[in-house]
Formats: C-alpha cells, structure tokens, sequence
C-alpha cells in the first residue's frame, strides 16, 4: 500500500505549475503535489473543513476525485476511470487516518465509476435516478472496461442517497440532482458555511468539456448556480478547483462549443476550432465525443 509519504513529491521540484496549470480562475491551493502516476493532489483549507482533489493526469481527462475533510470524517465524491489511479487516490485517502462516511457518484459517466472497485468495501451511493442510469449503461461499463484491459468486477453505487439537506460532521450539505446537462442526472454538493460547491461535470476547469447532453440547459443551470451566495470554491469533474469566476468562463466555453457545433460543417472542423480557440486546455481526448454529433 503506498503511504502518503510515498505519494508526495515535491510540488516545486515536479514543476507543476507550468502553464496549463497557471491559466483561468485555479483556486489557490494550501498544498499541492504530484503523485508517482502523474495525478495531482491538491488541498484547500476552508476554516474547519479541507477538500482535497485527486485530479488524474491528463491521459485520463484530469478527471478528479473530490474528498471532503471534516474534524472527524472523509466524504468522497466520485472514483477515477483508470484503477491504477483509483488505487492510488484511496491510498491518498487512507493516508488522511479519517473514517469515510460514504463515496457518492456524482454521475453514471465511467470516467468517474469505474475505479469504484478500490472502494468496494465502503458505502457508495448515489440516487436512485443515478443509480438507474448506471445500470441502463452496464454494457458502456464493461465495454469500456475490456478496452483497458481491467478485468476487476463492475461495482456500482446503491440508489439510496437522497436529494435536499444533510448533516455531514455538523455541517449542512445541500444535495441537488440537476437533470439533463452533461449527463441525465448530475449530483451538486453545496457546503453553504463555508462556500464550497461540488459540481463535478457541470464544470470542466482550464480543460476541454464534453459536448454532451443539452447545452441550452446546461448554460441556463450555471446561470443559477453563479447566483448561489457566498460561493468561494468549487470542485470541478475534471481540472482542478476554481474559484466562482470559473462559472463565468465555464459558460462562455460552452455557449463557444455550441456557436462551432452550429457553424462547423465537419467534426474535425469543430474540433480545430476548440482547440484554437482554447489551445491551453487540457481534456482534448473529451473531444472525440465531437464525431457522434456529426454522425
Ligand atoms: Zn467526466
């Protein structure tokens, strides 16, 4: 099992911090280090509570992993695509010496479940509608799987996570199922004391998002979040944390990516515009999905 030592190298020697990394609205880390298989743990102290974010390296999209540090709990949100880097993440997790209180999916993407396997023996949960799209898309799973070479059993989430207000640790949470962005159903984690938002694949921070599901919707729904008061910090699906201007950027992208998809004749004209538009952007490989828009 790697330790936390093991996992830490020094941040200023690995030289993270190059360009794509300083560009946009990144949060400012207390603490950030990369990790042996190119992944990026970063920290950020909101008085009493730490979110840490496990991000992937960018041959895995930067997808991230979310943990919410409370006094006396973890709570993670989402498991990596690839299991070497979930293996990884839980070993970060370990390392922390807090119980988990539960692991949420935050959508049924693979990108974010299938390395739900290294934290098979926690409960991992999601809602119902969540948990249904899951098992609507078993054969994506698999599929997705066998192309890795991951022979690990399918874990998926119970479907018993409930929507409105929670109690982690002493502090609100407010769980909200938005329908129809990026995905069907997307899971928000609002920590309102103290500003913190997880939003997962409504927001790709500095990286390419997915053109999937309904933008018009999708736009219309970051609209009312940037109304949300007191945001500070927000957890991304794939880039690192931003910070609430993020969401001002977030929508520009993608009222960008729907203008090209209107105007483009070709994916592979779409996909130059993106990139010429956005050239530091990471999650480039997010934008093969741009070809079963022109198919
Ligand atoms: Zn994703």
């Amino acid at each position: 099992m790697l330790t936390r030592r093991s996992l830490i190298i020094g941040a200023a020697s690995a030289g993270i911090f190059g360009a794509n990394f300083a560009v946009g609205r990144n949060a400012s880390a207390s603490d950030s280090s990369n990790t042996p298989q190119g992944g990026l743990i970063s920290t950020y102290k909101l008085g009493p509570v730490t979110l840490h974010c496990y991000m992937a390296p960018s041959a895995s999209a930067v997808v991230t992993t979310q943990i919410i540090e409370t006094p006396n709990q973890l709570h993670v949100i989402d498991t990596q695509f690839i299991q070497g880097l979930a293996m990884e993440a839980r070993a970060y997790i370990d390392s922390l010496g807090k119980p988990v209180a539960g692991v949420y999916l935050s959508h049924w993407h693979p990108d974010h479940l299938l390395g739900a396997y290294q934290f098979a023996d926690l409960p991992f949960i999601t809602t119902a509608d969540v948990r249904a799209d899951c098992v609507k898309y078993k054969e994506t799973f698999v599929k997705r799987k066998s192309q890795f070479g991951d022979t690990s059993p399918l874990v998926l989430p119970a479907g018993t996570l409930s929507t409105g207000e929670q109690d982690w640790d002493g502090f609100q949470v407010l769980v909200s199922q938005i329908n129809d962005c990026e995905s069907e159903h997307t899971l928000t984690f609002h920590l309102p004391e103290i500003g913190l938002m997880i939003v997962q694949d409504l927001m790709f921070n500095n990286a390419h998002a997915f053109p999937l599901g309904s933008h018009s919707n999708w736009i219309n729904k970051l609209r009312e979040i940037r109304e949300t008061e007191g945001l500070k910090l927000l957890g991304c699906g794939h880039g690192l944390p931003a910070t609430s201007g993020a969401i001002t950027d977030s929508i520009a992208y993608l009222e960008f990516q729907k203008a090209v998809f209107g105007n483009q004749k070709d994916a592979e004209s779409a996909t130059s515009a993106l990139m010429a538009e956005f050239p530091k952007f990471e999650g480039q490989s997010s934008l093969r999905f741009v070809e079963n828009l022109y198919k």
